[in-house]
């Protein structure tokens, strides 16, 4: 009988029409976040087809989650496929949710249209291509007839794009996923069929409001500006402290290579009057902005945290009353070095790809922060079929040829881990 890799590697291929129908599927339920639309059809056909595999299947619904409705229910999906006998726990999780469509799409973003080698849809690379990869990785093993120890998972979650509180956070604050029933996690998010995402850079969201003094508008001496105080604010993190996060670099092999360093971006200002409603000569005496700082695992957030204040409080004492409000904070991961989950990847990229490994790290966050500091799940990387760059984007898309490359590459690290028995 044949090694059990080309066994594998060869289920996938025989298995090509399947893996592309049920991707496609995957895309004709609409699963937009927000709202957070059609989970539970989604949550129903995955678990059908998990079942159908021979793999128990448990719901988890995050009803106590602020998202969730009647209308729209947070349904998460897990299932769990025995080995031979006891051993260890791969546990494969994708998002369900995908981003509006939104403009400037030449295809109907919901009808899984095949073109030219290609699969095209919204969420087909962000990303269900990459769930289809996680269910017939297992499914390729089992039809290989390789006998295996321990358990391979595979998740469903939702609300990824919002933040996965309701999703893997839910999963690993109910005890789900844990440090002591999961021993590696691998999420299959568009990070290119060649390269390991080993984390992602922290995040630091503020509000800032300042306050200044209502006066005629003929008259702006007599009042304070709220609009021009935040205005110096702005000037100083564009003169002070955008310098000096250009020369902070992180060791995290963080791509676009740009994103190696700290940035900052102004997600939101307002102030003064309405724009769209009826004028009256005012100085501003209120204006708020909310900001995106993005931070180095080498920063710290502490750090991070003490320079927005004492730049603010640098620019504005004296001049007026302001108000600096934390809204969310997300710190940086990283997957341990020498971890055994890139190893078993990197050595099944060699075999599907005849090429070593990149590693990499996100600009971004996804749900290996959930993974890693709430379930305690350290050994997690993403991996999965399609282009990082195509992600939310019209006419959104993902190669038919790497969605086989990435479900043998699964397949076969997640094989190492548990170790095959032929
Ligand atoms: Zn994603």
């Amino acid at each position: 009988m044949s090694h059990p890799i080309d066994r594998i590697v060869a289920e996938v291929d025989r298995a090509a029409d399947e893996i592309v129908r049920f991707t496609r599927d995957l895309v004709r339920i609409p699963t937009v976040n927000p709202p957070g639309a059609e989970y539970a059809a989604c949550a129903s056909f995955l678990e059908t087809d998990l079942v159908r595999r021979g793999f128990a299947v448990e719901r988890f619904v995050a009803d106590r989650s602020p998202d969730h409705s009647t209308r729209y229910p947070r349904v998460n999906v897990v299932g769990s496929r025995n080995g031979a006998r006891a051993g260890r726990v791969v546990h494969l999780n994708g998002h369900i949710d995908v981003v509006p469509a939104g403009d400037g799409w030449t295809v109907d973003p919901f009808a899984g249209v095949v073109r030219d080698g290609r699969i095209y849809g919204r969420g087909v690379c962000d990303m269900k291509a990459g769930l289809a990869a996680a269910v017939f990785a297992s499914e390729a093993i089992a039809r290989a007839g390789v006998s295996y120890p321990g358990t391979i998972e595979v998740s469903g979650t939702v609300d990824e794009e919002s933040g996965g509180f309701a999703g893997v956070a839910h999963l690993a604050e109910i005890g789900r996923l844990a440090q002591i029933r999961t021993d590696f996690v691998i999420i299959p998010e568009p990070l290119n069929v060649d390269r390991i995402c080993i984390g992602h850079r922290g995040v630091y969201w503020f509000e800032l409001t300042t306050r200044g003094r209502i006066a005629h508008g003929s008259m702006p001496f007599l009042g304070v500006s709220a609009i021009d105080r935040m205005n110096d604010v702005l000037s100083a993190i564009r003169g002070e402290l955008e310098p000096e996060l250009a020369r902070r670099l992180t060791a995290m092999p963080v791509v676009p290579d740009a994103a190696r360093h700290a940035t900052i971006n102004v997600n939101a200002i307002d102030g003064g009057q309405l724009v769209d409603g009826i004028q009256t000569p005012c100085v501003a005496d209120r204006c708020r902005a909310v900001f995106d700082r993005r931070f180095l695992i080498e920063e710290g957030f502490e750090a991070v945290r003490d320079e927005i204040a004492a730049l603010v409080e640098r620019t504005l004492a004296g001049a007026c009353d302001y108000e600096l409000r934390e809204l969310m904070v997300v710190n940086p991961v990283r997957t341990p070095d020498g971890s055994p989950l890139v190893g078993a990847l990197d050595g099944a990229i060699r075999r599907v790809l005849g090429s070593s490994a990149r590693l990499v790290a996100s600009p971004g966050t996804y749900d290996q922060k959930h993974v890693a500091r709430i379930a305690g799940v350290s050994h997690c990387v993403a991996y999965g079929p399609g282009e990082l760059e195509l992600a939310h984007q019209p006419d959104e898309s993902c190669s038919i040829e790497d969605l086989l490359n990435a479900t043998k590459v699964i397949a076969l690290a997640t094989l190492d881990l548990l170790g095959a028995e032929r």
